[in-house]
């Protein structure tokens, strides 16, 4: 018999119950029972989901209060001293994530930065020589006990401990976190040897690290890993995602363990060797349903490809998504908008559960078997392609007549800069934000009544002007010299223009989450994109018609889109993001011709499409760049152009940034403020003017003086002074008003004080 599973579920709740949950924890409105007991229901929720899917093995462990990697490290004792102020252990793994929980002295907390190429964020853990790590705690256990329930055997996922100390802060400043490496395994060990006596069946050590270049180093850990933990506790499932791992195929037969899971959906030439690269005695888990797509499974071509495989390895195959679920949203079956072609080619995770089902059946019983289900699925496919706007043949024309003056700004940056200074006349260190300020319960009120119909257009227009009015008039009260309008009209960076942009959808709950309990919708790209309107142009007109003061028009750019949307299977991703870019340069066009002076056009997504192999990185490189260009390149040389990117490892991308070719940079640099310093400071640097992040506004305590005044200096001593800005190191729509008001006055009063500073000692 083939077996069945999933690298993991989603845990936000169907319905975003956790996020609720969470942040009612957070505020002191409910008990840390009443928040145990909504995550009980969400786990239990998803193991009776693939347990009616006919799974044979449900997924425990794969569930996290805030990030699973953050988890892991709490429960394997690896907790900096500044969170150990707290003994409830919810709150620790809070105060790491947040910096502040219901109870502990707020801290700054752990870095937080992307899983992989995905729009996941986990929070990095810090490792020194004093770290030390026990077996997990019991919290994991009375997960399987909840989960025993089922009556279905069990498999317990973990990050796994090469992938673990890779992905964590090594604090000192020589050696590696390998050093760590014996004692880890010493706690994983006997974890497994835990697990083992509670009856779990399997254990997924996860280790997508070894989808991206290493070094032997690290490549002998995972050797002296497995080794170790071989024979330790449950047979071990090794599981790989994400990328190309053809390089370790010899890698994989000389390890002790059960069996391999290798992504098919991401490393398609893996189709090829999968079979080879597995041991008379080891299984292969198949990774055939995309677990990062929400398109439909060509089931009819994956059972083709599968069918070799099962006749080579009967039984030593088992089927399951490529990855974990935790990247696409729970129940397409929910989604009711949409034109229905589109929705007919919608799979989320409780349909991915089904098609394993169907796979697994066609297999076992042959094709005759399932063939209606695979006819059906071939329909849909063809359904969606005869739908209009599918394929517009004047967006076609267009990005085949693209050429290179249109991605190319029409002087060299000195000459626009010169200009620039001119036409904005700013002091040196200048102040500016990222865009937004806080979406209030009044904005989110407003658009609810509005799109419920309750609120006219023009009424609910009068409520955004009336917020757009009130972040100027903060503004400049609090000293800052270009201003934003704030935002208010998004309610989500891309979301927002996607519902201005020609071929996208929506979906009413298809969230995914993005780190702790912020979840993002990703809107649908399954058409050609076009602009029908302008986007943004009106809000920052009337912005600008309230301050003398220059107010930066904001976009997003068409990478960040691209990346955080769910896009089309039939187009590469280039054409796509060119689409974008022709779309986002008529509105880039539009503002300055109503005015504007400054387009920041964000892209922070930018680092997150990098591919996880050196290899394929130029070209995504290349056509991400040129797509940024394309969308900003349209505009006059006194036009200042701003980017902004968040989540730091700029260092291995510099290039890429640099051929973005924008005036000025704003960098999240908060949290690893001195890494940002080598990467752009030296060696050539930035060669424009920079922007990097001076507080960060992912925690809700406002910074002190002395942290920002030592953050300008650090930057002071790594840019040159006519070239740097004073900003915070993200947008602040998170934050409240009252979090702002302590927050910005401070970094205005550091600026001013720097260039008093500066004046005199010139
Ligand atoms: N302009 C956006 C904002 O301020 C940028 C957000 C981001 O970088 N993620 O919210
Ligand atoms: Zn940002």
């Amino acid at each position: 018999m083939i077996s069945t599973h999933v690298l993991g579920f989603p845990r936000i709740g169907a319905f975003r119950e956790h996020k609720r949950a969470l942040e009612r924890y957070w505020k002191g409105e409910s008990s840390l029972a009443e928040l145990a007991d909504v995550q009980r229901q969400i786990r239990a929720f998803g193991w009776q989901a693939q347990k009616d899917a006919g799974l044979d093995l449900l997924t425990v462990g794969d569930f996290a209060a805030y990030d699973h990697v953050l988890t892991l490290a709490r429960r394997l004792g690896a907790v900096p001293r500044r969170f150990r102020t707290t003994d409830v252990t919810e709150d620790v793994e809070f105060l790491m994530a947040r910096g502040k929980a219901p109870t502990g002295q707020p801290t700054h907390a752990l870095e937080m930065t992307k899983w992989f190429d995905t729009n996941y964020h986990y929070l990095r853990p810090e490792f020194d020589r004093s770290t030390t790590f026990s077996a997990l705690d019991r919290s994991l256990d009375s997960e399987v006990l909840e989960a025993k329930a089922f009556d279905r055997s069990l498999k317990v996922v973990l990050v796994g401990p090469v992938t673990l100390l890779a992905l964590g802060r090594w604090l000192e400043s020589e050696g590696s976190p390998l050093e760590l490496l014996p004692a880890l395994l010493e706690a994983y060990a006997a974890t497994l040897a835990r697990l083992k006596s509670l009856g779990v069946a399997c254990v997924q050590l996860d280790e997508p690290i070894l989808a991206t270049d290493l070094s032997d180093e690290w490549i002998d850990a995972v050797r002296t890993a497995y080794g170790r933990l071989g024979d330790a506790g449950p047979p071990i499932l090794l599981a790989t995602y994400f990328a190309r791992t053809n390089d370790r195929r010899l890698l994989f037969r000389e390890l002790p363990v059960a069996g391999i899971h290798l992504d098919l959906c991401r490393d398609a030439e893996a189709w090829e060797w999968a079979a080879e690269a597995i041991r008379d005695d080891q299984y292969l888990s198949a990774g055939v349903v995309d677990g990062r797509s929400i398109w439909r499974t060509a089931l009819d071509e994956t059972h083709r490809r599968l069918k070799p495989l099962y006749a080579k390895l009967g039984d030593r195959l088992k089927l399951a998504t490529s990855c974990s679920l935790l990247h696409v949203p729970y129940d397409a079956a929910v989604e009711t908008e949409g034109p229905p072609a589109l929705r007919g080619r919608l799979a989320f995770a409780l349909q991915k559960l089904d098609e394993l089902r169907l796979l697994k059946r066609s297999l076992e019983l042959g094709e005759a078997a399932v063939r209606t289900e695979l006819s059906e699925e071939r329909e849909s496919r063809a359904a969606w392609q005869r739908e209009p706007g599918v394929l517009t043949a004047s967006v076609r024309r267009r990005a085949a007549a693209v050429d290179r003056a249109m991605t190319e700004r029409a002087e060299p940056y000195p000459s626009r800069a010169e200009q620039q200074a001119g036409r904005l006349n700013l002091p040196p260190l200048p102040t500016t934000t990222i865009g937004s300020f806080p979406q209030t319960d009044a904005i989110r009120a407003a658009r609810k009544r509005f799109i419920d119909g309750q609120l006219s257009p023009e009424g609910y227009e009068r409520a955004i002007e009336s917020e757009i009015a009130f972040a100027i008039r903060k503004q400049e009260e609090y000293g800052l010299d270009v201003l934003v309008h704030g935002e208010p009209e998004r309610n989500d960076m891309v979301e927002y223009f996607a519902e201005g942009l020609g071929g996208f959808a929506f979906t009413r709950f298809g969230w995914v989450q993005s780190y702790g309990s912020r979840c993002v919708k990703p809107p649908i790209i399954w058409g050609d994109v076009d602009r029908p309107q302008d986007l943004t142009v009106r809000w920052a007109k009337y912005a600008q018609s309230l301050t003398n003061a220059p107010v930066k028009g904001m976009l997003t750019g068409p990478v960040t889109i691209l990346q955080w949307s769910f896009v089309r299977d039939d187009l590469s991703r280039a054409d796509v993001a060119r689409q974008i870019a022709l779309a986002l340069r008529d509105e880039v066009v539009a503002l300055e011709a109503a005015g504007i002076a400054i387009v920041q056009v964000d892209e922070p997504a930018f680092r997150e499409g990098l591919p996880l192999r050196q290899e394929d990185r130029a070209s995504y490189l290349a056509w991400a760049a040129e797509s940024f260009r394309l969308a900003t390149a349209g505009v006059r040389s006194e036009t200042q152009i701003h980017t902004h990117m968040c989540y730091s490892d700029f260092g291995d991308i510099r290039d890429g940034i640099v051929a973005l070719d924008a005036d000025v940079i704003t960098l999240e640099a908060a949290r690893s403020h001195d890494e940002l310093a080598c990467e752009f400071g030296s060696a050539g640097g930035y060669p424009r003017e920079i922007g990097p992040g001076m507080y960060d506004i992912h925690s809700p305590n406002a910074p002190t003086l002395e942290e920002v005044e030592q953050r300008i200096d650090s930057a002071l001593s790594a840019f040159p002074i006519e070239r740097l800005w004073i900003n915070p190191d993200c947008g602040l729509k998170t934050r409240t008003w009252s979090e702002v008001d302590a927050a910005l006055p401070v970094l205005t009063l550091a600026a001013k004080q720097a260039r008093e500073r500066l004046a005199t000692t010139a």
